[in-house]
């Protein structure tokens, strides 16, 4: 039987914005950015110290394609800007004749990169300061204030102790759907195969970075575990649930297992590990069941309500439209998600669950939320051609 205390229900409302944004991954960039670029005071909260998400934090340092492997860009606007500014100050294997706002390319390789996580950390910082987005890093999203599907408020814990936030608009960005599924959304779950990235160099990649005079070829980004259906699994291995916090710590044990089992096999000074990963790296833990939910058959199929088109990362040809259907839940009146949480399913998941399109979906979420914030309606009364114009204006490609 559980036990239950009664908890201390007074918090004191520390800060009002038109916008807030909980998570501050590449989706919760991309909405903070495009709520304050339409005129919003933003607010951009993140439980790490640092921007990025999975892509930083969690060392997935490899933005995928923005293009449909035939030659032509299908993702701009914000998520294109940040490929360019995961590079700023870093390596990169851009290829030549990628450039930021070119529409087609003759280049013989995908419209993608490697980068540096630590330096894409730096320039987000950058550039976030700014455009005036205000940050609170350590700062955790605890509930949401719901009256009749209305967020009144969240309450968060910081240093500062247990404060509530009031945005006119929430953009959930957790990458966990943490604010839409305490608000009462209906989400779906799913398990994930042990995946465990991670970078070490060695006495033969200092070598190589030397005599290649890069020093990209010094780092190996490790991969230990299996894809996201497990190929590669070691075997005996097990799916995990990223939705409880017992099987997060096993699932971070387990690949950090992985690692010491390597280093058992090799000689302290020829190898050494640079850094670990500062979060889970979960593919996915919780999705919107959303006012639509897309499917491997939408595959190449043209919405009205797009927001933003994407290539498939993983072969060359097949497109996507994301409706905007997919980015809200019924029921709840100004809460959003965006990146990893939208509704998707299947093979329209794994299409829609990395990088560009996260900072995609993102830039729509954070201008769906500017107009509701200032219309004072819900997310799901905006005007939709009205959205679908201020996203094409800022490069984001609609339609393929
Ligand atoms: C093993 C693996 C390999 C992958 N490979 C690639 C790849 O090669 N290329 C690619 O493009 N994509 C890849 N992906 C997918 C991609 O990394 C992510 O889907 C994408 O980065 C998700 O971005 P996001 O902003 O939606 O979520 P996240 O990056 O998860 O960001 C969510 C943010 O919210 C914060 N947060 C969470 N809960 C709270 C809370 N309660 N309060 C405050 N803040 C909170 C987190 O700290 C985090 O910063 C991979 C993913 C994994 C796991």
């Amino acid at each position: 039987m559980t036990t239950y205390v009664n908890e201390e229900n007074l918090v004191p409302v520390v800060g009002e914005y038109d916008v807030i944004v909980v998570g501050g991954g590449v989706a919760g960039v991309g909405a903070a950015l495009a709520a304050r670029r339409n005129g919003c005071t933003t607010l951009l909260m993140e439980k790490s110290v640092m921007l990025g998400g999975l892509a930083t934090l969690g060392l997935i340092a490899i933005y995928l394609p923005l293009c449909d492997g035939k030659g032509r860009k299908m993702v701009g606007g914000i998520a294109e800007e940040l490929l360019h500014l995961a590079i700023k100050y870093g390596y990169d294997n851009l290829p030549d004749g990628w450039t930021m706002g070119c529409s087609r390319s003759e280049a013989t390789r995908r419209y993608m990169t490697v980068f540096s996580p630590a330096e894409f950390v730096i320039a987000l910082d950058e550039l976030l300061c700014a455009e005036g987005v205000d940050l609170l890093f350590d700062t955790v999203f605890s509930k949401p204030l719901m009256e009749d599907g209305v967020c009144r408020g969240i309450v968060v814990e910081n240093k500062s102790g247990r404060v509530a936030y009031q945005g006119k608009v929430i953009v959930d960005t957790t990458g966990d759907a943490d604010v839409m599924h305490r608000a009462g959304a209906e989400c779906t779950e799913a398990d994930n195969w042990l995946s465990y990235w991670c970078y070490n160099t060695s006495l033969e990649r200092m070598q190589k970075a030397v005599t290649e005079g890069k020093i990209f070829s010094g780092l190996h980004l490790q991969w230990f575990g299996g894809d996201a259906f497990g190929r590669d699994a070691v075997a005996g291995a097990r799916k995990y649930y990223g939705t409880d916090a017992r099987e997060v710590t096993a699932f971070v044990l387990e690949g950090r297992k992985l690692v010491r089992h390597k280093l058992d096999k090799t000689r302290a000074d020829t190898l050494a590990y640079i850094t670990l990963p500062g979060m889970a790296q979960f593919r996915t833990t919780r999705r919107i069941k959303g006012f639509y939910e897309l499917q491997e058959t939408d595959i190449n199929t043209h919405f009205a309500d797009s927001v933003g088109t994407t290539g498939d990362w993983r072969k060359a040809g097949p497109v996507m439209e994301i409706p905007y259907r997919t980015l809200i839940a019924p029921g709840i009146h100004n809460i959003i998600t965006a990146g990893r949480t939208i509704a998707s399913a299947g093979d329209a998941w794994e299409i829609t669950r990395v990088i560009p399109p996260a900072a995609m979906t993102g830039q729509a979420a954070g201008t769906a939320a500017a107009l509701a914030a200032q219309k004072g309606c819900s997310v799901s009364e905006i005007d939709i051609a009205g959205l679908q114009q201020l996203l094409e204006r800022s490069g984001v490609i609609l339609h393929f």
